[in-house]
Formats: structure tokens, sequence, C-alpha cells
């Protein structure tokens, strides 16, 4: 048995792993954002010998490519949860469009389809149809997001995929204490400095940083991914318009965050409970609210050179969407703010704003960022502690995989997870592959 890292090892983006038992079985298939766009190793003549795709969330840095994978001949399976194919069906789509109106898509339209047509639905906790070594483990990080578990003759293979260990507004956290021997974890927020705060306090900040602005009579940008923290964020401001905390300004819905909350809405049998309830109290339906908005004129004039707002715009690291047309519409004016509420990867426009820079290329116009830069720390992902604590608790761990992180990160991620579970008189070895790194496991 073996595992190859493709992507997503040193790095966050285009995560991909192979793993060779019996069978050949490809994890995730995604796309990294930055300067370029990078995509997983994967060659003709390695597709020809895989059986399986596993999907675990919809995002693109894991979903991003598997329509190449067609393109490059795999014929099979794509195995996921259902809200997931539902999501991807919606991100693939923009992300194709995009690529295309860039001139370089990595694959067409006809192998989207061929994807789509081709992904097994496979319920939470129950063995994959056809597939009955791998299962779905709910993994709280966004809407069908789910751990894969293997149950392969030599032992017990967990992919964390990305995961949350808080509970958040939508979504319960990660299932924990399930035995795996080999751990492949994420590690977005690998680093001891990358202590999550309470989300109370962090929804405090958020709330009242959005109403000085306001109260100011400028406007605040949230780009957001369509998935995951647009949602959250969204329902938080909601449910802070109806108590009085913020006052009633609307909040305009661009990109995709509409769509994507439709996928939600139907989806709501996966979602924690106490919304499902909100849901059948239909007065208190946290996805009808009158405050949302949708720009009614093309050029967006309507919300720029309107009364004060709060917009939510995709993408959610800036390399592309309608969040560039509102950050060049209102950039140059202090009375605004623009809000971060994800994570920005490396070479991200979103990084370089955060990371200082404030004379911004767009549209071929030079534009000098004069509005007010925050961050709220939202986090979908588990933090250091939670990374630790995850697989300090995984009964019968041998070896952990670091994968997901920044290269300053893993490390010390790795050191952290052996001193943890020495200090419970466990020996574990943790590390993190490079990319193209074959590890052998029995
Ligand atoms: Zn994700
Ligand atoms: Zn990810």
């Amino acid at each position: 048995m073996e595992i190859k890292f493709l992507g997503g090892a040193r790095e966050v983006g285009r995560s991909c792993f192979l793993i060779k038992d019996k069978r050949s079985w490809l994890l995730d298939a995604g796309v990294k954002f930055g300067e370029e766009e990078q995509y997983p190793d994967i060659t003709r003549a390695m597709l020809k010998s895989i059986n399986h795709v596993v999907l675990s969330h919809a995002h693109l840095d894991h979903s991003g490519y598997l329509p190449a994978l067609y393109q490059k001949g795999y014929s099979g399976k794509v195995w996921c949860t259902k809200p997931t194919r539902d999501m991807i069906q919606l991100l693939l789509s923009d992300y194709l469009k995009i690529a295309n109106e860039r001139g370089n898509p990595p694959y067409g339209q006809d192998d989207l389809n061929k994807l789509l047509k081709n992904t097994e639905l496979t319920e939470f906790d129950e063995p994959a149809k056809g597939a009955p070594e791998l299962s779905f483990h709910h993994s709280g990080h966004i809407l069908g997001s789910a751990m894969c578990k293997f149950d392969f003759a030599g032992g017990t293979l967990l992919y964390t995929g990305d995961f949350s260990a808080q509970e958040s507004r939508l979504l319960e956290p990660v299932q924990t204490g399930i035995a795996a021997k080999w751990l492949i974890t994420e590690s977005t927020y690998g680093s001891k400095a990358d202590k999550r705060p309470s989300q109370k306090q962090v929804t405090k900040e958020f709330i009242d940083s959005i109403k000085q602005t306001i109260d100011a009579g400028g406007k605040v940008i949230i780009p957001t991914f369509a998935v995951g923290r647009g949602q959250d964020v969204l329902f938080t401001l909601e449910s802070h318009i109806k108590s009085g905390l913020l006052p009633k300004v609307p909040i305009y819905l661009d990109g995709m965050v509409k769509k994507a909350l439709k996928i939600y809405r139907h989806n709501a049998i996966y979602l924690k409970r106490e919304i499902q309830r909100q849901i059948l109290t239909s007065d208190d339906d946290p996805f009808k609210s009158d405050n949302y908005r949708v720009p009614e004129k093309k050029d967006r004039s309507d919300v720029t050179q309107g009364e004060p707002c709060i917009i939510l715009a995709t993408s959610g690291m800036m390399n592309g969407g309608p969040v560039l047309a509102y950050v060049e519409a209102l950039g140059g004016d202090a009375a605004n703010k623009l809000l971060f509420v994800g994570y920005q990867a490396e070479g991200t426009l979103g990084r370089k704003i955060l990371d200082g820079e404030r004379e911004i290329e767009l549209g071929g116009k030079t534009i000098k960022l004069e509005l007010k830069i925050e961050r709220a720390a939202f986090s979908a992902h588990a933090d250091h502690n939670d990374l630790v604590s995850f697989a300090r608790d995984t009964p019968g761990l041998e070896k952990v995989f670091i994968v997901h992180g920044d290269e300053s990160k893993v490390d010390e991620l790795a050191r952290d997870i052996e001193l943890a579970c020495k200090k419970k008189g466990r020996k574990v070895e943790a590390f993190a592959p490079a990319a193209g790194e074959i590890v052998r496991l029995v």
C-alpha cells in the first residue's frame, strides 16, 4: 500500500492524493489559485489505473480539477455526498465560465457534464455503494463536507478533508473518535500563532466594525466564497438586523452567493437541527429575509451609488468575480470598508491587500485603495489546538500525513502532534510530505 501526494503537499490548494491498495483511489483533485493557476500532477497513464475517485467537499481547491480527469481519459465514478454534488454543479460551472473568459480553461463543458453524470451519491456514516471500503463522516466545514474513511485490509486510513472542530451557525462540528491507523489531516491554521478566538468575540467585533462604517454613511464590501462562510456571515448579519443591533440596511448578494443559498435550503436536512426548526416555523426562516437584495442594474450603480449597505460578493480571495467591480467603484473612498472573512491564499489579490498592498490593478486601471481594510477571524477550519487534539484523540493512530497547509506551518504542527501523543504515552509519527512524494504504508 502506498500514497502519492500529487498536490496540496506543503501548500494550500490543488489537493490531490493517490492511494494504492488492491485498487487505486484518487482523493480530491483541486485547483491552486495564485499568480498562476496550478493543477495536481496527474498523468494520463496514472488515470488508466485509477478505479475510484473520491471527493471530500465542493471547494475548488478540492474539486476544481475533477472534470480534467474525464478529459484525460477517466471514465469511472466520483463518490461524494449529495450536497457536494449540488454545489460542484454551481461552483465548477462558474469556474469554467471565468476560465473561458480568461482564455485558458483546463477542460471543456463536455468534461464537466461527464463528471456530473458520473457522481455516485453517498449518505454519511454508511459504506459507499460499489465501494464498501469507503465511508463519509461529517467534517463540519461546509454543507456536505466529509471526512473520507477507508477500511483497507492493512488498516484504516482517515482523510479529514477540511474540517472544523467548532459548531458554526449552520453546522455541527467534526465527528471525533473514529479509529484509524493512518491520518491525512489538513493544516490550514496549523501554526501555534493561529489561535482561533471565540466565535462570540469574532462576531461582536465583526458587527461593531460594520455598524461603525454604516453609521458613518459608508458601504461594507465582504469578499466571500459562494459556499461556507457566505451563508454563515449572511445569517449572522440577518439575525443582528432582526434584533436591532445592526441598522436595517440592504444586504446585497452578488455572484453565486444567492444561488448557493438555494442549495443550502434544499439540503437543509444536512444542516443543524436548530436551522431545520427555524425553516419549519417559517416566520423565522433565515433563508427568506426581506433584507437580502440582488443588484438591479447591470453596472451595479444602484448599489455603488446608493445608500449605505452591506455587499457580499464572490470570489472570496478576490481572484475574480463581482467583488472586483465593487472594489473598483468603492475602493477610493475612505468612508467605505473592505472586510475579509475567509482564508486568503498566498499569491491571491486578497492576500496582497491584507499584507498591505494599497495600489492594485483592476480592469486595466491602477486603483489606489483608500477604503478601510479589516479582517474578521471567522474560520471554517480547525485551529492549531484543534488539529493537535484531533490527531491525539484518534484511537489506534500510528502515522499522520500533514497536508493543506502553508510551507511555513506544516513542520511545526507535525512536531506538536508527535509531542502531544508522546505525552499520552503513544508513539505517533507525523510529517508533511512534499509534492510528488510517495510513502509506503505496508
Ligand atoms: Zn474547503
Ligand atoms: Zn481546502
